[in-house]
């Protein structure tokens, strides 16, 4: 970030901003990008191997993307997102994935700096969201295409690092890199102010447009602090005409509610055996280290124990053969690794020893209670008790959005406003085509907000966010 750009939020403007994004994850990243002017028109020559999309696009030659009918355009198309523009804009980016191919992007890309928007993106950590706090070693579960951006493959950022892709997938660690270069190399740094922490958004009805008719628009208070080197925090806050919340959902790990949650061996983070291991806390020799749930980030906890000979007692809820286990869902072959963690909770159970040594599963046990002498309480599904000594524990549950800076953590927002704001259960309600709340003019929701839970299909509700913004301030093609 440019020292510029922190000085003018310590400046606290008053003159809004057009837009002010939150979240400098992907989401926010693609949309940055976008709202700078690059914009996308369909190569002169390609040709997409969708005919009813090809023929579609073939009706306005010379038409960026942004200023087309994204409802049009994407009507028909089907895939493993239920957002049509994210169908859309992946089916653009990556025309034959789905089919197994690498055919390049029917997409050219021109900056018209005359179009772009002017836009801050404020974010807790370095560009690159979430990615920089997924432990940097794991591999992702996507393929290493899926997770690029724009104009930007990850398959050249990698080979120009001298780096390569593992069974067609990048590690945590490469990709987090990858967004952060990737701002700098598309020119986008100065809108990135890293460091910045948004603590309240507020709204407020002004007649400020200046216009005979003046129609009252929503102008927003985003109000926050810096953090600064020597960890002081330096409040800000700034006014902007949209606000586009990009927050993710990895702020706030999910909690059991039992008793003992608090004490200082129970973790909710995977970097905390990390530093065990650094500190010398957990070892071979050491008492297990006891893992709860079931997702891929318990797997990847599974991995690293594994990997260093760290003991492991592995609990969950479900049964192994719950069809709703990820595991279960997951092809064999792209993701062995996952496999054999799935292949050990099943035939090392307590119940029934076999060879996986330092590694014992607890199929549909309940923990109850965590003792501060260092031993875990469960419950099996009979209902009897068991104790095990551990040396850590790690709950691994999944997390929640933290929209503490919305009102009423913006719960007035949610699909069934009666519930806390979830990704998969109660996401964000946007409009499909605009990503503009259905219930608050000006408020913007990317990402896992809005239920687009994978890079590849966050990009689209960029997409369809940059497009209304771009008529919204009135900024029509020449
Ligand atoms: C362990 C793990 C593995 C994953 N593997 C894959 C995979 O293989 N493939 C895939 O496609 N997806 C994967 N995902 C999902 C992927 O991380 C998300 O879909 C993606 O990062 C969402 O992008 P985003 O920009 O919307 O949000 P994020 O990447 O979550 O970025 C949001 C950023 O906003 C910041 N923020 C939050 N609140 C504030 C605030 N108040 N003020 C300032 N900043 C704030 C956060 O700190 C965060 O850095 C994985 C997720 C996890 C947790």
């Amino acid at each position: 970030m440019t020292s510029s750009r922190r000085d003018s939020l310590n400046a606290s403007s008053s003159e809004p901003l057009p837009v002010v994004i939150i979240g400098n994850g992907p989401s926010g990243i693609c949309l940055s990008y976008l709202l700078s002017g690059h914009l996308p028109y369909v190569r002169p020559g390609a040709v997409h191997p969708y005919p009813l999309l090809q023929r579609k696009l073939a009706e306005s030659p010379g038409v960026s993307i942004l200023d087309q009918d994204l409802d049009y355009l994407s009507e028909g198309l089907e895939g493993r997102s239920q957002s049509p523009v994210a169908l859309l804009f992946d089916a653009l980016l990556r025309p034959d994935t789905d089919l197994g191919g690498n055919m390049d992007s029917v997409l050219a890309w021109k900056q018209q700096k005359e179009r772009a928007i002017p836009h801050l993106v404020l974010g807790r950590n370095p560009p690159g969201g979430a990615w920089h706090s997924i432990e940097g070693s794991m591999v992702t579960l996507s393929q290493g295409q899926w997770m690029g951006l724009p104009d930007l493959q990850v398959k050249d950022w990698m080979r120009k690092k001298r780096r390569g892709l593992r069974n067609s997938r990048a590690t945590a660690g490469d990709i987090a890199h990858y967004y952060r270069d990737y701002v700098t190399k598309k020119g986008l740094s100065q809108n990135f102010v890293s460091g910045a922490v948004v603590t309240a958004v507020e709204q407020e009805t002004l007649e400020h447009d200046g216009s005979a008719t003046q129609v009252p628009r929503p102008l927003f208070r985003v109000s926050g602090f810096l953090t600064t080197k020597n960890q002081s925090r330096q409040p800000f806050s700034l006014w902007a005409r949209n606000v586009v919340l990009a927050t993710g959902t990895l702020d706030s790990p999910a909690r059991l509610g039992i008793p003992g949650e608090t004490l200082p061996f129970v973790h909710h983070d995977l970097s905390a055996l990390e530093a065990a291991l650094r500190m010398g806390t957990v070892n071979s020799t050491s008492d297990p280290v006891l893992i709860v749930g079931a997702g891929l980030s318990a797997a990847d906890a599974v991995l690293f124990a594994h990997h260093y000979n760290i003991p492991v007692i592995h609990a969950f809820r479900r049964s192994v053969h719950d069809p709703g286990l990820v595991f279960n869902q997951l092809p064999k072959m792209l993701y062995p690794e996952y496999h054999k963690v799935h292949q050990m909770m099943r035939e090392q159970s307590i119940l029934s020893p076999s060879p996986y040594v330092g590694y014992r599963s607890l199929p549909e046990h309940q923990p109850l209670l965590f003792k501060d002498d260092l031993q875990a309480v469960f419950r099996d599904p009979q209902g009897g008790q068991h104790l095990f000594g551990v040396s850590l524990v790690l709950v691994l549950i999944g997390s929640y959005p933290d929209l503490s800076y919305l009102p009423g953590a913006g719960t007035d927002l949610a699909t069934d406003p009666e519930q806390p704001v979830s990704p998969k259960r109660n996401p964000i309600d946007v409009d499909p085509f605009t990503y503009e709340s259905t219930r608050q003019e000006g408020l913007y929701a990317l990402g896992p907000l809005a239920g687009d839970n994978f890079v590849r299909f966050v990009q689209g509700g960029a997409l369809a966010a940059a497009s209304s913004l771009l008529r919204k301030e009135t900024r029509k093609p020449p």
